[in-house]
């Protein structure tokens, strides 16, 4: 879900529909809970050598290095996270390279780099303070230190020491009514629409100063599950964003806590308000950069399966925790084929740290040669929630499927909610499944809660699915911290991390050096997903229909059921493609016969 409000991608969503009604929808998948046991027995010792080499400890060092800041592609922060990273590749035997040294059986790693659409924004101060009167002390209420990414991305400096300004509350600040007889040039504005918004209609039409938006979605909370609910105006929690780069205003924005808003209302309740302002802020015109590593394929080179996690945002979760899921997921394999306890891969492995989306959709441009051979993705983002802190769950977003166009009450959407899939583009793979079931795998040894959602957008597999590519996210949601200043390392799971990992890898292992044998099995996997899939179809169309008044009509449960027919379809075609190396008769045949059960499948409830 990409969302490009100023010259910064923000891996972003918005609050829904209540956090408990969508917890409760999530209490049951809609698929098969033992797909893991259709998985092809070459993937257990692959499965196990990783879940023994993977060290959590590496990943969640790379969480608290990168915790240090706000990444922003072209900031310090960003280039010293992917430096930390592309060192600890190096240790672990990726030869420092370059692009142009393409070729041969070594692994390599190596940065590429692009121009930067953003502004490499950072700052060192962002200071509110709220000015006593009449003997009363000031009183801070938002800074660096202690909110950490309170101001807005693209905030300009002021002048050392600050500038004194009168505060004038909006409201909602939506309608020019909000406005109407306040004189808000050269001032501060307060107000509960979203920071962009805020900023547009203060600052852009009525020459504000600055602004503080108190905006914070309704999924967001201090407190952890369970835990007795803190007093509202006493939150010290706030999601961060940003505003237009705007070199002529030199303006600013603050995202506020309820509790920094909460104070200002009860001071401009009795009197006029004035506050101070510091702001110390950098922009650096250094270029975008992606770091990329890559284990060349033996048998199929210019076959890759693609792995990308992005740098730039401030979360430890988000996405401190995929950059470092996947570091060690990197080093884990590259330890194993060195040390022999896995040959090397069939098909090449390319791993990616860039910039959300836009380091995806330049890699997929400047390599269309080799993106016409990219078989899979997977998208790692908000990989290590301790969902004991954060709630929610480990999900799968799936790739595009049938229930990402009609809404499915057995596939609840997210708080972040559904985005917008034609029928026209879905194109079915083995890849959800196949991920599913060896997420269940490794949740048989751990008891690992494991769920999907359909396919919402928002990561970096959005650039992959665009590009026709079967692409999958590996993430957490609903998490109450998502996007927040409490986004820190006590909130990553090191286990989390290893769960996803790991995975990641044997699935990835599995797409990568595929035989025969393994890709019967992932079609008799299929079988399974696919006959499982239509049987709920047919029985939820016709409660559907049974309701009253109706939800749907027979001609739509009619579409939805051919709809997934054909998916699953594709999804069996694609594992005669699945093995590494010429086509083999045999396979066409199975799948074959299984497609033609598929199709002759008719629904019995309407
Ligand atoms: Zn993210």
């Amino acid at each position: 879900m990409i969302l490009v409000i100023v010259v910064v991608v923000v891996c972003f969503r918005t609050g829904g529909s209540s956090m408990a009604a969508r917890a409760q929808d999530r209490q049951a998948d809609p698929f098969p809970a033992t797909l893991d046991r259709y998985l092809p027995e070459s993937i257990e010792p692959v499965y196990r050598a990783l879940a023994k080499t993977y060290d959590p400890a590496r990943a969640m060092e790379v969480v608290v290095f990168m915790d240090r800041f706000w990444r922003l592609a072209g900031n310090e922060g960003f280039l010293a996270s992917q430096q930390n990273i592309r060192q600890r590749l190096e240790a672990a035997g990726y030869e420092s390279s370059t692009r142009s040294d393409a070729g041969g059986d070594k692994a390599r790693v190596w940065y590429e780099e692009f121009p930067n659409a953003g502004r490499g924004w950072d700052h060192s101060i962002g200071t509110l303070t709220l000015l006593g009167e009449g003997g009363v002390a000031d009183e801070m209420l938002l800074s660096r230190e202690q909110h950490r990414v309170a101001l807005c991305i693209n905030s300009f400096s002021t002048e050392p020491g600050g500038v004194i300004l009168p505060v004038v509350d909006v409201g909602s600040g939506l309608s020019d009514q909000d406005y109407a007889g306040k004189s808000v040039a050269g001032a501060l504005v307060v107000g509960d629409a979203p920071i962009g918004r805020l900023w547009r209609d203060a600052v852009q039409q009525r020459a504000a100063r600055g602004v503080v938006s108190t905006d914070l979605p309704a999924y967001l909370s201090p407190d952890a599950p369970g835990a007795t609910p803190t007093p509202r105006s006493q939150w010290e929690i706030l999601q961060w964003g940003s505003i237009p780069y705007d070199e002529a205003r030199r303006s600013f924005g603050f995202k506020a806590t309820p509790r920094a808003a909460s104070r200002l209302r009860e001071r401009l309740k009795k009197a006029p308000a004035r506050v101070r302002v510091e702001i110390a802020s950098t922009f650096s015109s250094a270029p975008n950069r992606s770091l990329i590593a890559e284990i060349p394929g033996r048998v199929a080179p210019g076959e890759r399966i693609m792995f990308v996690a992005h740098v730039q945002e401030p979360g430890a979760n988000d996405d401190g925790s995929g950059c470092g899921t996947l570091m060690e997921l990197a080093r884990s394999i590259l330890t194993l084929v060195k040390s022999g306890a896995l040959p090397p891969p069939a098909r090449t492995l390319t791993f990616m740290w860039v910039d959300e989306v836009r380091g995806s959709r330049q890699w997929l441009q400047d390599h269309a040669g080799e993106a016409a051979g990219v078989k899979y993705m997977f998208s790692v983002d908000m990989t290590g929630e301790d969902t004991t802190k954060t709630g929610g769950t480990f999900l799968i977003e799936r790739a595009p499927d049938p229930a990402a166009v009609w809404p499915r009450p057995s596939d609840p959407h997210t708080e972040w909610g559904r985005g917008d899939v034609k029928r026209d583009a879905l194109k079915g793979t083995l890849l959800t499944d196949l991920h599913l079931a060896v997420c269940q795998r490794r949740s048989r040894d751990n008891g690992w809660v494991v769920r999907t959602n359909p396919y919402e957008g928002g990561s970096d597999h959005t650039a992959f699915t665009q590009a026709r590519i079967p692409a999958i996210l590996d993430w957490h949601f609903t998490d109450r911290y998502y996007h927040s200043n409490l986004d820190r390392p006590d909130k990553t799971s090191p286990a989390e991390m290893a769960n996803v990992g790991i995975s990641i890898g044997t699935t990835a292992w599995l797409l990568g050096n595929a035989r025969v044998a393994d890709a019967k099995a992932v079609g008799r996997l299929l079988e399974a997903a696919a006959a499982a899939r239509l049987d709920l179809e047919d029985h939820q169309g016709g409660e559907l229909l049974k309701a009253s008044p109706p939800t749907t009509t027979v001609a739509t449960e009619r579409e939805v059921f051919n709809a997934w027919k054909q998916w699953y379809v594709e999804a069996l075609q694609a594992v005669i493609t699945l093995p590494v190396g010429p086509r083999v008769e045999d396979l066409s045949n199975g799948i074959d016969e299984a497609i033609k059960q598929v199709r002759e499948r008719q629904p019995r409830g309407f």
